[in-house]
This record gives structure tokens, C-alpha cells and sequence, in this order.
């Protein structure tokens, strides 16, 4: 929790102590409760919730009135806008012998490969086996990216050669972890939002070609927070092409908003579950709803 919110301090414009500074005014007219709205708006948590939640408050703290009730009523209305009862657990593990199947998708620059060496070395330090699939195959530097983390966390990455096709990859690595009998493998995969089409094309293939060894347990979809509406509008393009299954929201520590975990929940109806807080082999973490509430809180 504190490096949490060391890491959301500098960035997140101190969403929580803004709206609390402004909670506490003596007076809560609607200078102050436009404020408020224009507080959770900048912070990405998108016009529907925010005018849910601004209701809430204004029922609630006129009712109960006191600044002093002001904080704890704020806490319990941001996490119930995180959504509190969310099942964030990562499928690992596969059923009937077969490896867990985790595929990550996203586009070029959200963090993919960054997101797999991490989750990689999550699981390998929890005692599991590990394959990686470098199916990005259309940037070789992509695949050298994920070489290197294979060799520091110490797993195997199935790679082709350059323009590969990336279903091919995805096969070979299952297939090695099928073989070799591993708990997880995780497939890197090409983000290339060329045309919804195309992406089809090449996601449902490689969904295709993995289900004819192990099911696909876990599909992620990597999206970097600082993207803001943009981010949103390729996640929507992503989850109409695969079914995703959580979502990795990455540059949290960055000039990213944390409202947008809320917005990206509600357009998607799938829970954050991994959150990338920088670029070091351990800035990944499990998505905590309260400690993230309490970290903008501060
Ligand atoms: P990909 O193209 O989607 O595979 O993206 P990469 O994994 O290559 O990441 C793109 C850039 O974002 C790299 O410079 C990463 O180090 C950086 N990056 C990834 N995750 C995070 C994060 O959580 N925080 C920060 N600050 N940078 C990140």
C-alpha cells in the first residue's frame, strides 16, 4: 500500500485529497459541488459515474452531514465506483493436465511484453513452470524484448523467425508446454490495430490454433492508463474481436488518471486485475480495490 501510493501520489493529482479538500468546505453549495464533478472528470472516471457518484454524495452528506463523516463516506462511494466484489484472481491453471493458457493482447506500446516478463516472474516465484510465446512476430524487437526476459526470469520463450506468422508461435508454445508439462504459458501477441478485421483475423487465429492442444484459461488486455479516451476506444475494438477476461492497466505510475480504472470496468464489464506501476521486473501488481481507494485518499 505505501509503495502504491507513493507511485500514484505524483500522478493521480491527488483525485481523493482534491474531492476531500473540497467535501470539507463548510458549505457544500453548487459552486462546490460543480467543482467536485470537475474534479472526477479530469481524473478519467467518465460523465456516467461521475454523476452517479456526485448524487450519492450530495444524498448522503446531507443527510449525514458533518465534514467530519465526509472521508469515510467518500471511501465507501470510490470503491463501490471501483467495484468492490470483483472476481480479479488471474486463471493460471488449466484443467484435465493441461497447462494454464494466458494470451495478452493490446496495442504496440501498452506494455505486452513488459506485462508477460512480469507475470512470468510472478508465477516463477511462486514455484511454477513457465512458457512464454514471443508471438509479436512482426516486431523483431519485440521478440528479442521478451528473450530477455525469459533469460532473467529464467523460462523458455518459443520464438520464430521475423514475420512469422504469430498463430504458428502461439502453437509451438503451447505445444512445448503441453509436452513439457508446465503450469502456465503465456502468449505475447502482435497489436497491430491496422483494421478491426485483420486483428480479427490474426487473434482468432491464434485463439484457434492454441485451443487445439489446452483452452485458453485467461485473455488480458494490456492498456496503458495514460491513453485516456483513446486507451478506452481500443480496448472496446480488442474485447468486441476476443473475450477478455481482465485487464492489465498499465503506467499507473505515470501521468496516468486512476478514474479510468473505473471507466474501462463499466465499458467492458471485466475486472481490472493487474496494475503496472513502472518499468522495473517488479512493478506489477494485483489490482486491490481498497488499498488503491485508500492510496488516493492518501
Ligand atoms: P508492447 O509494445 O505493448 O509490448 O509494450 P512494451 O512492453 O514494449 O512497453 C512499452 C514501454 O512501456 C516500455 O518502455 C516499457 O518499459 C514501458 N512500460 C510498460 N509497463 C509500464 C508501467 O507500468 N509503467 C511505466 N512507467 N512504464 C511501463
Amino acid at each position: 500500500l505505501v509503495r502504491l501510493r507513493q507511485r500514484l501520489a505524483g500522478s493521480q493529482g491527488g483525485l481523493g485529497r482534491g474531492l476531500l479538500a473540497l467535501l470539507s468546505r463548510d458549505r457544500l453549495d453548487e459552486d462546490t459541488w460543480e467543482s467536485i464533478e470537475d474534479t472526477l472528470l479530469t481524473a478519467d472516471v467518465g460523465v456516467t459515474p461521475t454523476r452517479e457518484l456526485v448524487e450519492h454524495l450530495r444524498t448522503r452528506l446531507r443527510v449525514e452531514g458533518s465534514p467530519e463523516d465526509a472521508r469515510s463516506v467518500l471511501r465507501e462511494e470510490l470503491l463501490n465506483l471501483v467495484g468492490p466484489d470483483m472476481d480479479r484472481r488471474l486463471q493460471v491453471t488449466g484443467a484435465d493436465g493441461n497447462p494454464g493458457v494466458v494470451l495478452v493482447v493490446g496495442v504496440n506500446g501498452s506494455g505486452k511484453t513488459t506485462t508477460v516478463g512480469k507475470i512470468s516472474r510472478i508465477l516463477v516465484a511462486e514455484d511454477r513452470s513457465v512458457v512464454l510465446g514471443a508471438a509479436d512476430t512482426f516486431r523483431a524487437a519485440a521478440v528479442e524484448q521478451l528473450a530477455t526476459w525469459g533469460e532473467r526470469v529464467g523460462v523458455d520463450v518459443v520464438r520464430g523467425p521475423e514475420g512469422t506468422d504469430p498463430a504458428s508461435v502461439a502453437f509451438e508454445a503451447v505445444k512445448e508446454g503441453v509436452a513439457t508439462g508446465a503450469d502456465t504459458v503465456i502468449v505475447d501477441t502482435a497489436g497491430r490495430l491496422q483494421n478491426k478485421a485483420g486483428l480479427m483475423d490474426e487473434l482468432g487465429k491464434v485463439k484457434r490454433v492454441i485451443e487445439k492442444q489446452a483452452p485458453v484459461t485467461e485473455v488480458l488486455l494490456v492498456l496503458d492508463a495514460t491513453t485516456g479516451q483513446n486507451g478506452l476506444i481500443q480496448a472496446r475494438v480488442f474485447s468486441e474481436v476476443v473475450d477478455v477476461t481482465g485487464i492489465v492497466l498499465t503506467k499507473l505510475d505515470g501521468s496516468a488518471k486512476g478514474g479510468i480504472v473505473v471507466q474501462v470496468q463499466r465499458e467492458l464489464g471485466v475486472p481490472v486485475k493487474l496494475v503496472g506501476l513502472g518499468e522495473g521486473p517488479d512493478d506489477l501488481a494485483p489490482f486491490d480495490p481498497g488499498a488503491f481507494v485508500d492510496a488516493l485518499l492518501g
